[in-house]
């Protein structure tokens, strides 16, 4: 029996693989604009950094991480997330030193132990935003706005950009007490999850999917309205340097995040098309999490977002562009093949995309090859016609064609995939 891939895992295939190669393109180009480099940190760490970032209390660290020991005894884990990977890079190269700006992406896999669905895998793909010694509210908005700028750029539609602000250290505390309260006297309509992590971590309960909890919540005390003066002014301030770009989005006062070390500002795009996966991405401040991790007191902010989901919102409302090479080799008996090669060889070094297979074949068939394929041009080197020292090139979108001299056959040929006149 052969081996499959284990549940949850994907393979890319390659007719697949140019959404992926376009959607990275383009946010590799804005992220450039922006200013962002990209740092690539490994896919294992060791377990500890987890459970010290992403919080004991949470899904992830509950029940959905790749944990091992390795030959040592230690354990490690396969990264569920980027951020902590990052931090931990971030503090053990010093890379925030000198009080400027980083401004940090990656893109590459991550792994959760869930029950796979329709935009629910084991291993995943993100991209991943990030920026640290800057406090100041106009990084929050430039997050949103190149992360917009992303979605408008790969063409994603029906997106909708929430913001909401959890407060921070001095604030907070005094809702959760408020929450929790108001939790308390309505304990029968949660359900087990939330009945026991509202102690510890009441903000979760706002963000269970379960339909008792989403009920009950809906009365219940907001953040916005319990923030203190200072985490009011940073969300007006964010709203005002998204408002001054243009970008449209929506107060969510009970959006939360499923990672413990948000502060502040938090965000997530969300959309209607994945049913239950409704968020493509999501993010926020953490302004505690790199001293947290044993770093320098200095603010972050990110965002993540789901390659697999953007990518399935894309190919419902979009055709692949895929385009076929420029030029096919029909040659069609052994003889020509040694020529076909070389030739090939030559016109692909001057950059253009030729195609060949390597058994000689009938006329019809390699017509229909190069049809199939979508080439432009197709070179035949037929016996009678390189009697001559000719081939033929013709053109596929013209249905045209005419012989070509096969002593100068790679200038020839390239003048006229060019559109030069010869
Ligand atoms: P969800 O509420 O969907 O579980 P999350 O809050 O766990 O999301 P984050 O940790 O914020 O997700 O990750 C950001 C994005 O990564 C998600 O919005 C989603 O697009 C993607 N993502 C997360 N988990 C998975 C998964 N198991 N399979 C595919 N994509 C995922
Ligand atoms: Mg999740």
């Amino acid at each position: 029996m052969s081996i499959k891939a284990i549940r949850g895992f994907k393979d890319v295939l390659p007719e697949e693989i140019g959404w992926w190669q376009k959607v990275e393109g383009i946010a590799a180009r804005i992220l450039d604009n922006f200013g962002y480099k990209e740092l690539r940190v490994p896919i294992v760490e060791r377990t500890e950094l987890f459970a010290r970032s992403i919080g004991k209390e949470t899904d992830i660290v509950e029940k959905e991480m790749y944990s091992f020991s390795d030959r040592h005894g230690e354990s490690l884990t396969l990264r569920p997330e980027v951020t902590a990977g990052a931090v931990r890079a971030l503090i053990e190269h010093n890379l925030a030193a000198d009080g400027r700006p980083v401004k940090l992406y990656s893109i590459g896999p991550n792994f959760r132990y869930e029950r796979p669905q329709k935009g629910r895998q084991r291993q995943f793909y993100q991209l991943n935003v990030e920026a640290y010694n800057v406090a100041q509210p106009y990084i929050d908005a430039e997050l949103i706005i190149l992360w917009t700028r992303i979605l408008d750029g790969v063409g994603l539609k029906d997106i909708q950009m929430h913001i909401n602000s959890l407060g921070c250290s001095s604030c907070r505390p005094q809702y959760n007490r408020k929450l929790q309260n108001f939790i308390k006297d309505r304990l029968e309509t949660l359900c087990e999850d939330c009945r026991r992590r509202y102690q510890t971590n009441p903000l979760r309960v706002l963000d269970c999917k379960s339909r008792g909890c989403a009920e009950t919540v809906q009365e219940a005390p907001l953040m916005l309205d319990e923030l203190c003066s200072e985490c009011g002014e940073h969300f007006q301030a964010v709203r005002k340097a998204l408002a001054s770009a243009d970008v449209s989005y929506e107060v969510t006062p009970r959006l939360v995040r499923g990672l413990d070390y948000y502060t502040r500002t938090v965000f997530e795009a969300q959309t209607g098309k994945l049913g239950a996966q409704n968020a493509v991405g999501g993010g926020g401040r953490y302004d505690n999490l790199v001293k947290n991790l044993g770093g320098p007191d200095i603010a972050g902010i990110g965002f993540a977002m789901g390659l697999e989901r953007l990518i399935m919102l894309l190919s419902e409302d979009q055709e692949l562009n895929n385009p076929g090479p420029d030029l096919f080799m029909a040659f069609l008996d052994e003889a020509a093949l040694e020529l076909a090669f070389k030739l090939a060889n030559g016109i692909r070094a001057e950059g253009f995309r030729v195609e060949m297979e390597y058994t000689p074949a009938s006329l019809k068939s390699r017509m229909k090859r190069a049809g199939k394929l979508g080439a432009e041009w197709v070179l035949i080197l037929g016996p009678e016609e390189m009697s001559r020292g000719n081939g033929i090139l013709r053109n596929m979108s013209t249905s045209t064609q005419e012989e070509v001299s096969l002593d100068e056959a790679v200038t020839g040929i390239i003048k006229r995939l060019k559109g030069d006149k010869v």
